[in-house]
């Protein structure tokens, strides 16, 4: 066995994301006000905190107020106020201004932030209540005794391709903690893990996923107003799938524009980010980015699933919080309010535990019951079927939300592919119609560009003498990326990766290379891989990209 350092903590954050960062901070403040000691640690795999932070964003300031109400005084960065708001439905050339903006997609007295900028103010006020922080901190492996989590393993760091110790080789830590809180984002590879070693008899619907690609942008001046925002349907996606854009005017120079694509293993054929270049090509975006110049590029997944979705929030030793419970309300785009509820009654239950010095299952329990009592809870509950409606295409997704605004809850029937030969034939007419699409699309470096001109634009990079942190079989890639798919599906990994990481080379003879340095973490991959054969694995922390805008 591996000999390591280990530390011990009480608690012990896994994740530097708006959940994990209120639910450390409120813990310190409860401990303080009783004049209590705890040892509370957050690591986090990105090279600075924020690094891997990717959102639009809209924040709905209620939790943040709940437990930081001085978060102005204390100079969180808040880009602007919404003071206006448009829904859009594009065809290739025209837009069609909704008539009114639902009171269930309102933004009124939101306010524009950038997320990564946001993490890293919330670290900052971390670090000044006495939290301790690791960055270039990735947690590879959970570490388990007697039955119940007690600790995680951190990267490696060191190895060459072929896993052997280079010169500089340091084994991962074992950090050890009375509880441990999981606060990865969407599709944690701890969490996989976690639901291997302690299976739930708690059944949650397979959780739903897209992939948002975004870019920020300096404009010229006279476009649009500081905080302006405009929700955008329709263009470039064909009405069988979901997905959506949006412009966020941070300044009347500086804007946030986005579009995500649902994925999935019964859609794996598409290119998220053909789908945001296409979506620039829209008069409506176009006019607004001319003379414009791109600064900021990043793509990463998020849920959608919502309350059918959400996977058991406490087990031996751990909790669960924010995205990795996929707490995301699609019907609001919107979930770091309801990320940070979660820490903060994660902190209520972390801190009555630390009180009983009671770290069993039954009184972390107390967590899903306090966040099933919480106004997170109830927002959810309401928008529990938005996101199903749109399963029948987007015009009945339309009609369907918008009875749903009249009768909340209302429930509707889907039309999802009962098995996946189905999915197959149904396939082959829209792959040809996306292998057009795709060859018809020329990047001019201007308003669109290639993923390797997105990828310069979101300061990744890697170590690159590591071992390959995308595993695949050997045996798999003979008999499936190189026999099955390849006629199935025509290697889809090839686009709906937004970094090129995948790539299908037929010289000397047919192979799968891939460039795991270009990787942004974004877990398109192994979500929309429909053989289920990539396992994303965590890379030398600090690896990843480097956001500071978005
Ligand atoms: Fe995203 Fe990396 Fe997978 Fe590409 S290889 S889809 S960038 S996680």
């Amino acid at each position: 066995m591996q000999e390591r350092e280990a530390l011990e903590f009480d608690i012990l954050f896994v994740g530097a994301g708006p959940a994990n960062l209120a639910s450390a901070i409120h813990l310190q403040r409860l401990l303080q006000r009783q004049s209590l000691e705890c040892s509370i640690a957050v690591i986090d795999k990105g090279r600075y905190t924020g690094a891997h932070l990717l959102s639009g964003a809209i924040l709905d300031t209620r939790a943040l107020e709940e437990f930081f109400p001085d978060y102005r005084e204390k100079g969180c960065p808040i880009e602007a106020e919404v003071i206006s708001e448009n829904i859009w439905f594009l065809t290739g050339k025209k837009k069609f201004s909704f008539p009114f903006v639902p009171a269930a997609f309102s933004n009124e007295g939101n306010q524009l932030v950038s997320l990564s900028r946001f993490g890293a103010w919330m670290a900052e006020q971390a670090d000044n209540e006495g939290i301790q922080l690791f960055d270039n901190t990735a947690a590879s492996a959970p570490y388990s005794e007697n039955g119940r989590l007690t600790g995680i393993i951190t990267d490696n760091k060191g190895l060459d391709r072929e896993g052997n110790p280079k010169a500089n080789f340091e084994p991962g830590l074992l950090l050890k903690a009375k509880v441990i809180v999981i606060g990865e984002g969407s599709d944690g590879s701890l969490l996989r893990q976690l639901a291997q070693l302690f299976p739930s008899e708690q059944n949650a619907a397979p959780q739903r996923y897209g992939t948002g690609v975004k870019e920020t942008w300096r404009i010229p001046e006279g476009g649009l107003k500081q905080g302006e925002v405009h929700h955008i349907f329709g263009y470039p996606l064909s009405p069988d799938t979901y997905g959506g854009g949006w412009i966020y005017a941070f300044s009347p120079t500086l804007i946030s524009i986005g579009f995500v694509t649902s994925i999935g293993p019964s859609s794996p054929v598409c290119d998220p980010h053909l789908n945001m270049q296409r979506f620039k090509q829209h008069p409506l975006l176009a006019e607004i980015l001319e003379g414009g110049s791109l600064i900021e590029s990043g793509a990463r997944t998020i849920t959608s699933g919502g309350l059918d979705s959400i996977p058991p929030l406490c087990g031996p030793g751990f909790l669960v919080t924010g995205e990795s419970a996929g707490l995301v309300n699609t019907q609001r785009q919107k979930g770091i309010h309801l990320a940070m509820k979660s820490g903060i009654v994660a902190a209520e239950t972390l801190f009555e535990a630390l009180l009983h010095d009671d770290f069993s299952v039954e009184r972390l329990k107390s967590y899903e019951e306090r966040f099933k009592s919480s106004w997170a809870y109830e927002e959810l509950h309401a928008a529990r079927n938005y996101r199903k409606a749109f399963d029948q295409g987007l015009y009945t997704g339309l009609l369907n939300a918008g009875l749903q605004l009249k009768f909340p809850g209302l429930s509707i029937a889907t039309g999802i592919a009962k098995n996946r030969d189905e999915k197959t034939k149904s396939g082959a007419k829209k792959l040809q119609r996306f292998m057009l699409e795709k060859e018809g699309f020329k990047p001019d470096g201007i308003l669109t560009f290639s993923k390797d001109q997105n990828l310069y634009r979101s300061g990744t990079m890697h170590e690159e003498n590591q071992p390959c942190h995308l595993v695949i079989k050997p045996e798999d890639i003979a008999a499936i990326c190189l026999k099955r798919c390849r006629e199935e599906f025509a290697n889809p990994c090839q686009h709906f990766c937004p970094a090129s990481v995948y790539e299908i080379v037929t010289e000397p003879q047919p192979a799968l290379k891939l460039n795991p340095s270009n990787c942004l973490h974004c877990k398109t991959c192994e979500i929309a891989d429909p053989y289920g054969i990539i396992t994303w694995t965590t890379p030398e922390g600090g690896g990843g990209p480097g956001y500071k805008l978005s």
